[in-house]
C-alpha cells in the first residue's frame, strides 16, 4: 500500500513538474502510466535518446582504472594512463565513460544538489553487471569528504553514490564510512601534479573508531575515476590499516 502511495505520490510530482532529461533538457516520457512494472526501475532524468548515448563499459578494460580497451589486447592489462600510478588497491571497475549524459548526472548530482537523479544513477549500475559482481557481498567505502566541504554541500556524494551500489548488488553489500579526511585540498586544482599528490599523500586517516576485518572484502567508491591519485591514497590508508582484499569502483571514468 505504501508503496502504491509513493508511487502515486511520484507520479502527481511528475505531472506538476514534468520531468526534463539532466542532458538535453528534452522532456522525459516516463512510463509511470503505463508499461511502469512498479519496482521503480527505467531512467527518470534522461530522455530515451540520452540513455543510448551512454558508453558503459564492457570488459576488456583497464585492471587498474576500468577504463575500456578497444579492439584486440595482447600483453599488458593497465592502461597508459595507470602506468605510473602503483596502485595500492587490486582492482578497479567503472559503469560508464564521463561524457554526456553520464557526465550530466554526475555535475547534477555533485553540485546542484540533485539527488534525485540517484535513480538514474543506480539504474545505470545495475546495468553494469561487471561492476555489480565485483561490489556483491563487499562492504563499500566511500572516498570521505573534508568536513568543511561536507557542510558546504551538505552531503558526500560518494556515499549516495555507495548506497545506490549497495542496493543494487544486494547480496548483503553494506556501506560503511571507514575514512575521514583530514587535509583540506580546497585549493589542490591551484598546484602542479607533483605536489598534489604530495599533498594528498597524507590527506585521510581511519575515521574514529573504525575497524577492519582482514578477511573481509572492501571496495573504495567514488563517482569519478581521474588520475586515481585520490583513491590511492585511501586506498594505502585502509591497506595499512589491515585490509588484504581491496578494490576500487567509479560510477564513471573521464
Ligand atoms: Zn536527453
Ligand atoms: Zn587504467
Amino acid at each position: 500500500m505504501r508503496a502504491l502511495l509513493r508511487r502515486f505520490a511520484r507520479g502527481m510530482s511528475e505531472v506538476a513538474f514534468p520531468p526534463s532529461c539532466v542532458h538535453c533538457r528534452a522532456l522525459v516520457e516516463t512510463t509511470i502510466a503505463i508499461g511502469d512494472t512498479g519496482d521503480g526501475r527505467g531512467f527518470r532524468h534522461l530522455c530515451a535518446r540520452c540513455v543510448t548515448q551512454l558508453e558503459f563499459v564492457q570488459p576488456p578494460h583497464c585492471t587498474t582504472c576500468g577504463h575500456p580497451f578497444y579492439g584486440i589486447v595482447e600483453g599488458g592489462r593497465r592502461c597508459e594512463k595507470c602506468e605510473g600510478l602503483e596502485p595500492a588497491f587490486c582492482e578497479g571497475r567503472t559503469a560508464v565513460l564521463f561524457k554526456g549524459p553520464a557526465r550530466a548526472l554526475v555535475i547534477e548530482l555533485k553540485y546542484h544538489r540533485g539527488l534525485h537523479v540517484l535513480a538514474d544513477v543506480e539504474e545505470v549500475l545495475r546495468r553494469s553487471p561487471h561492476v555489480l559482481e565485483l561490489v556483491r557481498g563487499a562492504t563499500l567505502v566511500p572516498v570521505p569528504l573534508h568536513a568543511r566541504k561536507a557542510r558546504e554541500r551538505g552531503y558526500n556524494q560518494a556515499v549516495l553514490l555507495a548506497e545506490v551500489l549497495a542496493r543494487a548488488a544486494g547480496a548483503g553489500t553494506r556501506v560503511e564510512a571507514l575514512l575521514r579526511r583530514v587535509v583540506d585540498t580546497k585549493t589542490q586544482t591551484a598546484f602542479d601534479r607533483r605536489t598534489r599528490m604530495a599533498n594528498l599523500k597524507n590527506a585521510f586517516a581511519l575515521a574514529p573508531r573504525a575497524t577492519l576485518n582482514p578477511d573481509h572484502h572492501y571496495l573504495l567508491v567514488d563517482d569519478v575515476f581521474t588520475t586515481g591519485s585520490t583513491l590511492n591514497s585511501c586506498a594505502r590508508t585502509l591497506r595499512r590499516a589491515g585490509a588484504l582484499r581491496l578494490d576500487v569502483v567509479t560510477f564513471a571514468h573521464g
